[in-house]
């Protein structure tokens, strides 16, 4: 294929440049906004009959395409969990696809395979799972999910009872296992959502008392999806306590460590996560706290032989592909047959990083959100409605003559000029009927200062929307400041 006599000059200019705005990147905005004249314009480009010139459509690629939305590797980005990936990932994903090595039997890919199952035993070996363990890498946390919840049944429910499982989660569990849950045909009835306690922990005598009610009422409980960080706060589930109610009703265990099992890799915090090796599995993204770029989750299993009981496949037309030397391919590990070598730019990123450098780095995300924890200690208005815990802290702007109507408009107007001032990427999130603001920092390059400033242009914000009227009725004529500020404006501070 012959695209243009410039393809390789037109790539080395593409990786040069790329490189060159990637070295800024503390310098754009968190947020670029597309505007609807560009959405027209896209919509409209429709497909040639005839091939446009190499470099032109590079140019549309970059300056109108991917150009917008949201930075999420920017170090102020600090919305959702973040995708700060390193250019160690990029650099190994760049090979990966340039070999586009078939990653679904080792027979195809035995280079990669063996690097790839020997991270898997390692990540195994972090988790404290024993030697019987095993594991794929798959798209990312929901597909991780969704592979758990599908051995989990296979497992531990025999077909017939199927209509009667029920699996428990509690208010705080991602929504994709609940997804992963129906698509396996466990329906919104037979999924029960225990509440937390005041650490947003899950309730153990609630999951006990569910337990009892739904096995007197002649269902089937098969499995309890415990959290080891959730989303909204960092929060880790008692591990040990559910580990001894799923042995005391014979229940799969299942940890839903996407964001969180990536703290395994901390030594000054990996005792954090202890009794997480008491799971049957274990979902972990690589493409939020390892670094990676997106597509790269991992799914780890105590007894590797459930993955291969529910996914193993024999057709006719694979088996000149089959295992003659006793490895197990991924195609029977796992939903995919055809799939990329995922987790070879993880092991390429630990081989030049090394594992010493990967703990600091997360340890550094869980330091940044305790230096904004001290920072809004200062600031007596604030409210911490979920303290600083795995790299994530929840807080809101509480000043007592306001309601709680307009205190939750107050946050979220927050939040939106923050973003809009392009500086750092603060969002929102509800707790307890609260909306508040949520900073989870787990990007390595954030420093303080970047911490400080951002708490600072907050209060900032504050300031200036609480002197706009509705949220002081004494003095009508005080006019709403809704300044625009500039993007620069806040690097001054
Ligand atoms: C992000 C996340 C998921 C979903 O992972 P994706 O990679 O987005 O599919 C699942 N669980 C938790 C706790 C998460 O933070």
């Amino acid at each position: 294929m012959d695209f243009s006599k410039n393809f390789e000059k037109t790539v080395q200019t593409f990786i040069k440049e790329f490189l060159s705005s990637h070295s800024h990147l503390s310098d754009e905005k968190v947020v670029h906004e597309i505007d609807d004249t560009k959405i027209a314009q896209l919509q409209k480009m429709g497909i040639p009959q005839k091939g446009r010139p190499l470099d032109l459509v590079v140019r549309e690629m970059t300056e109108d395409i991917y150009a917008y939305g949201h930075n999420s590797a920017h170090p102020r980005y600090m919305g959702f969990i973040p995708g700060p990936a390193s250019p160690l990932s990029w650099f190994g994903d760049i090979m990966t696809n340039a070999y586009n090595r078939h990653a679904g039997s080792w027979a195809n890919y035995p280079g990669e395979y063996c690097v790839e199952q020997e991270l898997i035993q390692w990540l195994c070996q972090q988790a404290g799972f024993p030697n019987t363990a095993g594991g794929t890498f798959v798209s990312g946390g929901s597909m991780a999910n969704l592979t758990a919840v599908t051995v989990a049944r296979d497992k531990m429910l025999p077909e017939e009872l199927w209509p009667q499982g029920v699996a428990y989660v509690s208010e705080q569990t991602h929504s994709s296992v609940a997804k992963g849950l129906r698509i396996i045909g466990i329906s919104n009835h037979r999924i029960r959502k225990i509440p937390t306690d005041g650490q947003f922990r899950m309730d153990i005598d609630q999951l006990r008392k569910a337990i009892k009610e739904d096995r007197a009422k002649g269902l089937a409980p098969f499995l309890v999806i415990a959290s080891a960080g959730t989303t909204n706060t960092g929060s880790i589930d008692p591990f040990a306590e559910i580990h001894a109610i799923c042995k005391q009703h014979n229940l799969w265990m299942h940890v839903d460590g996407a964001f969180g099992a990536s703290m395994l890799l901390s030594h000054e915090y990996k005792k954090e996560l202890q009794g997480i090796e008491l799971a049957d599995s274990l979902s972990w993204d690589a493409h939020k706290w390892l670094f990676q770029t997106y597509g790269c989750g991992i799914i780890l299993m105590k007894d590797r032989t459930n993955m291969v009981n529910s996914f193993h496949v024999h057709p006719e037309y694979l088996k000149d592909l089959e295992d003659e030397n006793n490895f197990v391919n991924p195609w029977d590990t796992s939903i995919e047959l055809t799939r990329p070598a995922r987790g070879v730019k993880l092991w390429f990123t630990l081989q030049v990083m090394g594992s010493d450098a990967i703990s600091d780095a997360i340890t550094h995300g869980i330091q940044c959100a305790k230096w904004a924890e001290a920072e809004i200690q200062k600031n007596s208005l604030i409210e911490i409605v979920s303290p600083a815990q795995m790299a994530v802290i929840n807080f809101r702007y509480n000043p007592s003559h306001l309601s709680e109507a307009q205190k939750n408009e107050l946050n979220k107007k927050i939040s939106q000029k923050i973003i809009d001032s392009g500086f750092a990427g603060v969002f929102t999130t509800e707790l307890e009927g609260k909306k508040v603001l949520r900073m989870c920092t787990i990007h390595p390059d954030t420093t303080r200062e970047d911490i400080l400033n951002t708490i600072q242009l907050l209060n900032r914000y504050y300031e200036e929307l609480i002197r706009n009227e509705e949220y002081n009725p004494k003095s009508p004529n005080n006019h709403c400041l809704d300044t625009k500020p500039e993007f620069h404006a806040a690097k001054a501070m």
